[in-house]
């Protein structure tokens, strides 16, 4: 291995990256890291972590309200956005530098600038050029925002960590993950929302049942929303500051802020790639095999890059499994199946296993249970807010194939019965399963009327 450099080059030290990293040097190898941008990757810093962080702050602004039917009488609370982004900053800063500490304490040479491919074994940073048995290209992806007139005057969700004041009105243009999350961000935080969304059902890679649940909650707490509908221009407002979006038909929307969540790209433009022989997809992915190889044997990717699954917690196994295979025992296949998810919109999502509708396409004969109910939690508050509840059963072998919820910790409650569905779990299991009281988790044990 010593003709080269280093035993393995990463491009870019987002989770994917910085795993593969640190584990293929805890296996022996000889690794070095490139990262333009900022360490951590989008999660860290323009994705989940301070995603995260904002939708805590965005459900305080209900708490305080939902307080007073506890008996707590709050002076009106005032929001400031500036100490909001400043304490998020600080924590993403600690954050990069928990990142700089892990790479640094497994070994890895940590590079700061960009890096393009030369050839299948050499990296470019710098003016320097540096040969690597294994290049893995770890670069994620880029919000995309469609070409429409007056674009430029649009937001991602990049941007909308950085805000120098919070918006008054807002528009939200998507239908998916970070539409939603942001659009209850926002809503939360006392902006007038409105969800611009041009299909008919939200979250349509999901359960349908979550998807229209969800809208009419966010209804419920004072997101428009507007489906069958979309952008076609943003201009200026004629009279002040504010922008005015034209909609398909001619209807117009005004707003102080558009932020577009409309899906995101692989980051894979001037790298290189092309140059050294590497395949890329229509979409602008990496084109990988089921051992994360490209066209060029010596070139590995993984993660947002490949465009398979675009969150963090695959990123990571994506990663184990490429550092195992070249620099471990080897035969490590990543599992995409059952991978649980939680978006966390308010009220959250979260699921695991087939829609009713996949379910139904790959098993012929299935098992619903739904319930929907207003949690012990609102009996005192008066929110109204409700919880859905839905299992899907494969009805021969009694296999729950699907758990999806909408409600508080959807997250937190999935990512066990997630488990439970790796283990193959039937429905009499769950039964058998002692719920625990008063949780609203307990209902996935205790439905017992067939929905469907
Ligand atoms: P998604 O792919 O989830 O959603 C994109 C949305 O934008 C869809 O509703 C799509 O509509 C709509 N859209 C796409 N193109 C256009 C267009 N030209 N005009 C109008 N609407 C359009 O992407 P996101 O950006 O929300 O998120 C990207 C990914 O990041 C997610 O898929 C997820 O994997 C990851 N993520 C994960 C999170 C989590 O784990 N909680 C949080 C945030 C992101 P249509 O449905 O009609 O195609």
């Amino acid at each position: 291995m010593a003709q080269y450099d280093y035993d393995l080059f990463t491009i870019g030290a987002g989770s994917g990256g910085v795993r593969a990293s640190r584990y293929a040097a805890r296996l022996g190898a000889r690794v070095a890291a490139a990262e333009e941008r900022y360490l951590g990757g989008t999660c860290v810093n323009a994705g989940c972590i301070p995603k995260k962080l904002f939708s805590y702050a965005a459900h305080y602004g209900e708490d305080f309200g939902h307080a007073a039917g506890y008996g707590w009488q709050v002076a009106a609370p005032a929001f400031d956005w500036h100490a909001l982004v400043a304490n998020k900053d600080r924590e993403i800063e600690r954050l990069n530098g928990v990142y700089a500490k892990l790479l640094g304490g497994a070994g890895v040479a940590l590079l700061r600038g960009r890096a393009t491919l030369a050839d299948a074994h050499t990296v470019e940073i710098d003016g320097r050029r540096i040969s690597a048995r294994y290049i893995l290209i770890a670069t994620g992806g880029w919000p995309v925002v469609p070409p429409i007139p007056g674009a430029e005057l649009a937001i991602s969700s990049n941007e909308a960590f950085h805000l120098n004041e919070l918006p008054r009105r807002v528009l939200v243009v998507g239908g998916g993950y970070i539409a939603v999350e942001f659009a209850s961000i926002f809503n939360g935080l006392g902006v007038d929302t409105t969800l611009v969304y041009r299909g008919e059902r939200l979250l349509k890679e999901f359960d349908a049942d979550l998807g229209s649940f969800l809208a009419a909650q966010m209804q419920h707490k004072g997101v428009r929303i507007h489906f069958h509908s979309n952008i076609e221009q943003i201009a200026r407002d004629a009279g002040g500051g504010g922008l005015r979006a034209t909609l398909a038909g001619g209807a117009a929307l005004e707003a102080d802020c558009v932020m577009y969540a409309t899906g995101r790209a692989p980051n894979t433009r001037g790298l290189g790639l092309e140059h050294a022989g590497v395949n890329l997809a229509p979409s602008g992915a990496v084109v990988v095999d089921s051992k994360f190889q490209s066209s060029v044997p010596s070139i590995y990717a993984l993660g947002d890059v490949i465009d398979r699954v675009l969150l963090t917690p695959v990123a990571l196994a994506e990663g184990m499994v490429v550092a195992e295979n070249l620099f471990g025992a080897g035969g490590r296949s990543m599992d995409y199946e059952g991978i649980p998810t939680a978006i966390f919109s308010n009220p959250n999502v979260g699921t695991v296993g087939l829609s009713e509708a996949q379910a139904r396409a790959r098993y012929g004969e299935i098992d619903l249970y739904r319930s929907s109910f207003g949690p012990l939690r609102h009996q005192l508050t008066g929110s109204g807010e409700q919880v859905l509840m839905k299992l899907v059963v494969e009805r021969n072998t009694e296999r729950v194939l699907g758990v999806h919820m909408v409600g508080p910790d959807a997250g937190e409650i999935i990512q066990g019965f997630a488990v439970a569905l790796k283990c193959g779990a039937t429905k009499r299991q769950f039964d058998a399963t002692i719920g625990i009281h008063p949780t609203i988790a307990e209902e996935l044990v205790t439905m017992r009327e067939k929905t469907g």
